[in-house]
């Protein structure tokens, strides 16, 4: 097993496990930026019939998606109340094709390399100790001219006051103490990682929330919350 992770994040997000499917409780901006993220990613590739896995997929809001749009999707996490959580919802939802796992990501690349179309990990890479390790499990996984998507927050100023002064404490969007600052990953910085282990940056675009409408919405600000999307070099 790796070492590659905060023991206090996987219980911080575990601890919360009942309460991920609630669309207006402490995850309710997962669920408004979902549709988001599925329109980005299907930008790059026709999805149905794919096969793909969820990196850090929490309770399964990306992963059951996904599924339900006709992809083989595998969502792993290192929290077994998250994954307890997916499953179950995936049972009540009566979502087939979609599985989950147990299992940090730098394993199942030793265990399953080159077998994915596509591997997603969003919001899970300003969490864990090594970010460049999960960025590298991932270029692994997928195969040759397939795409990762990384969704993640900005280390800009910017970011600090919105992602944690304003959605942690002054909004309520999100638990507080959810983000830590000196973990935001700026998107030049994702791009050198990923492009060291055979990553080609295709596309980037930002996550914007309008506080006045309450809405989220793709656009060209990737100060605060960015999605980018990359493509495995043969
Ligand atoms: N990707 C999901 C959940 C994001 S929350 C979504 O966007 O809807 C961050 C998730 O990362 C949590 O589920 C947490 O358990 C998981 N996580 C944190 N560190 C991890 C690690 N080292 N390996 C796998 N999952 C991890």
């Amino acid at each position: 097993m790796t070492d590659n992770v905060h023991a206090h994040e996987i219980h911080k997000f575990g601890s919360m496990a009942e309460l991920w499917w609630d669309k207006q409780g402490e995850f309710k901006t997962l669920h408004a930026v979902n549709p988001l993220r599925l329109k980005f990613i299907q930008e790059y590739l026709s999805i149905a019939g794919k096969r793909a896995v969820d990196v850090g997929c929490g309770g399964g809001i990306l992963t059951e998606a996904l599924a339900q749009l006709g992809v083989n999707a595998l969502g792993i996490d290192l929290s077994h109340d998250l994954i307890d959580v997916a499953e179950l919802h995936a049972l009540e939802t009566e979502t087939a094709s979609v599985n989950y796992q147990k299992i940090a990501v730098e394993k199942l690349a030793e265990e399953q390399p080159e077998s994915f179309d596509f591997v997603t990990c969003m919001e899970m890479l300003e969490h864990v100790p090594d970010a460049g390790s999960i960025v590298a499990a991932c270029a692994k996984l997928v195969k040759s001219d397939g795409m990762v998507f990384f969704s993640t927050l900005n280390r800009k100023p910017k970011a600090f006051l919105l992602a944690i002064v304003a959605a942690e404490y002054v909004l309520q969007m999100v638990p507080k103490g959810t983000h830590e600052y000196k973990t935001f990953i700026k998107p030049s910085e994702l791009s050198q990682t990923a492009r060291a282990v055979g990553l080609e940056l295709q596309g980037i675009i930002g996550i914007e929330y309008n506080p006045l409408t309450q809405h989220f919405s793709l656009g060209k600000d990737v100060d605060v919350n960015y999605i980018a999307a990359f493509k495995k070099i043969a």
